[in-house]
């Protein structure tokens, strides 16, 4: 079956064309480690965990790859400022090697929590320090760097299409934003290579053919990507923060030394909006994975959220929402309990899960339409037209964990919580609701979460 993504570099719908049969390279930008990720963040990266299930639902073999920032994002993406991990050094009281250990460490600890499958191939860009110089010295002999007092810079003039990816030819230069130039050619241009400060030894810095210093943000993305995947490769995804700036020169300094396109595909993922505010590592509005646990909101409540919601679109969080979408997850959990094992019996009514299957990854294969598919789900479960088998093949793209929740063994409840369940059944049959509500309370301060239906209590362990 055919697959359909939207190209940020064409601004369309495109058919897939794998360069390879049967085979797709993707190269997602990873986290800078100075701190936690937050959820915004974490949104982008459960979008990518999405398009690689589908491509491997759609049985293609995905090599993915994944750096790590580890050095040379400044706090201005126009390359001003501080480093990001040496600012986080000094904040943490840890080298900047400790602390890109620790955040990656915890990272990966989140995309476990998430069920984000890890990439095929993880690069940290401080391990890469020998192929950035490589690249920078091909664009040096092509005539597109030049230095400056504070490093070695590209000269975005020289490319014919620079900024084709966020339509920067036609808009007036990201109008409006106040730019430091220093000692820059041009606005746009960017450091390739940047001299540690003459009167300041950093943590992190390296002998170059320039003089000592660090890489820029970009150049690590370009010579990681192309040394794992070759260039071009199919798929290169991240935030749409990226498009203008990290992503249009990633693709300025790879095209002008390789004279190929970078990636065919740019697919770009929404922000997560706190109130009006893009979710930001800076802001105040920083919830982490940690957060939820705190308020008792499983990680897995939270991709459900996600779920919801078109990669395309913003979602502004709510904690209403997610509150809403974990007793949403449950339910679905419950619902999968009461489907029948393999193919339900066909009535005139009930759709065929043959359809039912095809049609769930049409809708996948759409640029990812997820919201669909899950309304699908739902409407196969209310109509029973659908088995627990087709459910858990499904969640090979979900990634909800539904097998292991109906396969889930209870186990059997310690004779204090069953003295209180039986207390609090007497009281209710006594219609003493006061004694009840307070026997319910005591069972969740224990841990143990209550739900009355019409017929029946269920008690089950937090
Ligand atoms: P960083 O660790 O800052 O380099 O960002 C990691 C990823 O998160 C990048 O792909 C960003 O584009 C993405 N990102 C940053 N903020 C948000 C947000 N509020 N919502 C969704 N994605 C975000
Ligand atoms: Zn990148």
């Amino acid at each position: 079956m055919s697959i359909y993504l939207y190209n940020t570099l064409s601004r369309r719908i495109e058919e897939l064309k794998p360069i390879k049969k049967h085979k797709i390279g993707l190269y997602t930008c990873g986290p800078t480690v100075y701190n936690y990720a937050h959820i915004g963040n974490l949104r982008t990266y459960v979008f990518e965990d999405l398009l690689k299930r589908m491509l491997e639902y759609n049985s293609y073999k995905v090599k993915h790859v994944m750096n790590i920032t580890d050095v040379g994002h400044l706090t201005d993406d126009a390359d001003a400022g501080e480093d990001k991990m040496e600012k986080g050094s000094a904040r943490e009281g840890k080298t900047a090697w400790e602390l890109a250990e620790f955040y990656t460490h915890e990272f990966r600890l989140d995309l476990e929590q998430l069920n984000i499958s890890e990439p095929v191939i993880w690069c940290r860009a401080t391990d890469h320090i020998k192929e950035q110089i490589h690249l920078i010295k091909k664009l040096e002999k092509k005539g597109f760097t030049y230095a400056t007092s504070d490093g070695i810079y590209f000269d975005t003039k020289k490319l014919k299409d620079y900024g084709k990816l966020a339509n920067l030819q036609n808009q007036e230069l990201r109008a409006g934003v106040r730019v430091d130039v220093g000692d820059k050619k041009n606005t746009t241009d960017f450091a390739l290579w940047k001299f540690s400060p003459k009167l300041q030894k950093r943590q992190m810095e390296w002998k170059s053919p320039w003089g000592v210093g660090f890489p820029g943000w970009h150049i690590e993305c370009s010579a990681m990507a192309t040394k794992y995947l070759n260039q071009p490769f199919d798929i290169h995804c991240g935030g749409v923060d990226h498009i203008p700036v990290h992503h249009t020169n990633e693709i300025a300094q790879s095209e002008a030394a390789y004279d190929t396109p970078l990636a065919n595909y740019w697919m770009h993922g929404e922000f997560l909006l706190m109130g009006s505010d893009k979710m930001a590592k800076s802001g105040e509005n920083f919830v982490t994975l940690r957060t939820l646990k705190e308020k008792g909101v499983s990680s897995l409540a939270y991709r459900y959220l996600l779920l919801q919601t078109h990669y395309r679109k913003q979602l502004t969080f709510s904690w209403d929402a997610l509150q809403a979408a974990q007793n949403g997850l449950e339910h679905l959990y419950q619902s999968a309990k009461k489907l029948p094992r393999e193919k339900p019996a066909m009535n005139t009514t009930t759709e065929s899960e043959d359809k039912i299957k095809n049609d769930f990854q049409k809708k996948i294969n759409d640029d990812l339409d997820i919201p669909s598919a899950l309304s699908l789900i739902w409407n196969a479960i209310k109509q029973n037209a659908i088995s627990q088998e087709t459910l858990f093949k499904f969640d090979k793209i979900l990634g909800l964990k539904i097998y292991e929740a109906v396969n889930k063994k209870e186990e059997p409840l310690p004779e204090n919580i069953k003295i209180l369940i039986m207390q609090r059944n007497e009281a209710r049959i006594n219609k003493e609701w006061d004694k009840s509500d307070q026997l319910r309370k005591e069972l969740e301060k224990l841990e143990y979460k209550v739900e009355d239906t019409k017929n029946e209590t269920t008690v089950t362990k937090k």
